[in-house]
Order: C-alpha cells, then sequence, then structure tokens
C-alpha cells in the first residue's frame, strides 16, 4: 500500500501540495487527473523519492519513506535515511514517464538487462532471461534486439514499461505515460497498462485518458491547487459533485 498524510511540497514560495491524504490499497489501481500545474509529478516524484517532502509522511508497504524514527535519551526525533536505505526503498517501485528516456545506443533487451546487472548485480544470462519474459509480458517478444529509433513511440514505451517491471517492483507509478504518443499508439500502451492492472500491480497513474480511468481505476483523486478537491469510485467520473472536477471533466471529455 502507498499512505500518504498530510503531504505539503514547496519549492521556495511556490507551495505545490498543500496537504495530500491519499490510500492505495495493495493490487488495486488509483488514477490521478488534475489540471497542468496541480501537483501531480510533483506528488509522485515525492513517493519515489526524487523530491523530497516539506511535510507530512508517505508510507510504502508500511514503511516510512526517507526518515526513521530513533529514540536517544528517552526522545524520539527523525533521522535521515542514507542513501543505500533510500535506494532500496526506491527498488520497490518502478516509474514510467511522459519521455521514454531509453538509452539510445542499447537493444530493447539491453535496456531491459541494464538495471538487473548494474543495479540488482544480477549476472547476464538470467538477466537476459528475465528482459525476455518481461518484453514478451509487453508484446514485444519480436522486437527484443531492435533500437530504441527502431521501434514506434508506443514500442519504445512498452520497452519503459517493461524496463521497470524487470526490477520487479511492488508499486507502479505512471506520470502521463501515452501523452506524448500519437494518437494511434496510445491504445497499445493503455492495453498494457490494463493487462498489469488485471494482473493484481499496485498502480498510481496520472493520465488524461478518461476512458482508461472509467474502466480500470479502482479509485479517482481529482487535485486541483494542490489538495485533493474530489475522491472516490470511478463512477464519479460520470457523477461528479465538485463544481471544479466538473469543470475540468468539460473540457477533457
Ligand atoms: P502537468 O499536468 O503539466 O504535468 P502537474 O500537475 O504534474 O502538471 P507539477 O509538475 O507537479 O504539476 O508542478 C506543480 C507546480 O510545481 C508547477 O507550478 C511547477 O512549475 C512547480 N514545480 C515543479 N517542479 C519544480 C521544481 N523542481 N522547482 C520549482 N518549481 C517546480
Ligand atoms: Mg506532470
Amino acid at each position: 500500500a502507498v499512505v500518504a498524510r498530510q503531504v505539503h511540497k514547496a519549492f521556495g514560495d511556490l507551495h505545490v501540495l498543500k496537504g495530500i491524504d491519499m490510500t492505495v490499497m495493495p493490487g488495486t489501481v488509483t488514477v490521478i487527473l488534475g489540471p497542468s500545474g496541480s501537483g501531480k509529478s510533483t506528488f509522485l516524484r515525492l513517493i519515489n523519492q526524487l523530491e523530497t517532502l516539506t511535510g507530512g509522511e508517505i508510507d510504502v508497504d508500511g514503511e516510512r519513506i526517507g526518515v526513521r524514527e530513533v529514540e536517544k535519551n528517552g526522545k524520539k526525533y527523525l533521522q535521515t535515511l542514507n542513501d543505500k536505505e533510500i535506494a532500496a526503498q526506491r527498488s520497490q517501485l518502478g516509474m514510467v514517464f511522459q519521455k521514454f528516456n531509453l538509452f539510445p545506443h542499447m537493444t530493447a533487451i539491453e535496456n531491459v538487462m541494464e538495471a538487473p546487472v548494474h543495479v540488482k548485480k544480477m549476472d547476464k544470462k538470467e538477466a537476459r532471461e528475465l528482459a525476455e519474459q518481461e518484453l514478451k509480458r509487453v508484446g514485444l517478444g519480436e522486437r527484443m534486439d531492435y533500437y530504441p529509433s527502431q521501434l514506434s513511440g508506443g514500442q519504445q514505451q512498452r520497452v519503459a514499461i517493461a524496463r521497470a517491471l524487470a526490477m520487479k517492483p511492488e508499486i507502479m507509478l505512471f506520470d502521463e505515460p501515452t501523452s506524448a504518443l500519437d494518437p494511434e499508439l496510445v491504445g497499445e500502451v493503455l492495453a498494457v497498462m490494463r493487462e498489469l492492472a488485471d494482473e493484481g500491480m499496485t498502480m498510481i497513474v496520472v493520465t488524461h485518458e478518461i476512458g482508461f480511468a472509467r474502466e480500470v481505476a479502482d479509485q479517482i483523486v481529482f487535485m486541483d491547487g494542490g489538495v485533493v478537491v474530489e475522491q472516490g469510485g470511478p463512477e464519479i467520473i460520470d457523477h461528479p459533485t465538485e463544481p471544479r472536477f466538473k469543470d475540468f471533466l468539460q473540457h477533457v471529455l
């Protein structure tokens, strides 16, 4: 599970997140909706510790991220985790971005093998088998030896998903994974995500794909101005109550 309590984030004077509470249960899909600048990416980046919290706390799998509580002389205080501990926490999460950021000089399978070999120190033969498995899972069994430049945007994004899955994360974070794709390539990426959801992966997905949200999400969270404005099951897409959410839906639908 991912549990966020009163999460705040400021960049200097800019208060981007103003007390976000959210619970994502294991095996469920949460879709975060919201206008540009509402803080969606910042929230995902905080979960993955690409940014540090200004206030509040986040638990991933029952463990508080970034800090631990220690007791000294009867007094409790927070101690920042070291780089190795943070890396261990981050390895529970897989993240997929709008831009796929594949290594251009490596083939699809080499891209997927990279982290298992260099981060997990897995031997190459084992990593290759794992990468094959993950590439087949995203429907790219026939494209494993292609370079990113030889793949469509949708195929590249599926390689990026396979690359994240190869690290065996507990939770997958998706930040507008289809926004950079030509419209005809969006469906194949959403189909892979839907399959992952069906397999029981815990997912947090920032997207403007309302159809995907309606059909796949267990929970919808609408953010605006750094706060959660409305939250509920997928039915809130068709029956929004907050005016700001209604207005947003009218613009994206
Ligand atoms: P979009 O839909 O456009 O991706 P978003 O909801 O993901 O928007 P964020 O990227 O989280 O929004 O940004 C929220 C606000 O925080 C924006 O005003 C942005 O300019 C600001 N911001 C994000 N990262 C930084 C940073 N590293 N330094 C300063 N300001 C930042
Ligand atoms: Mg964003």
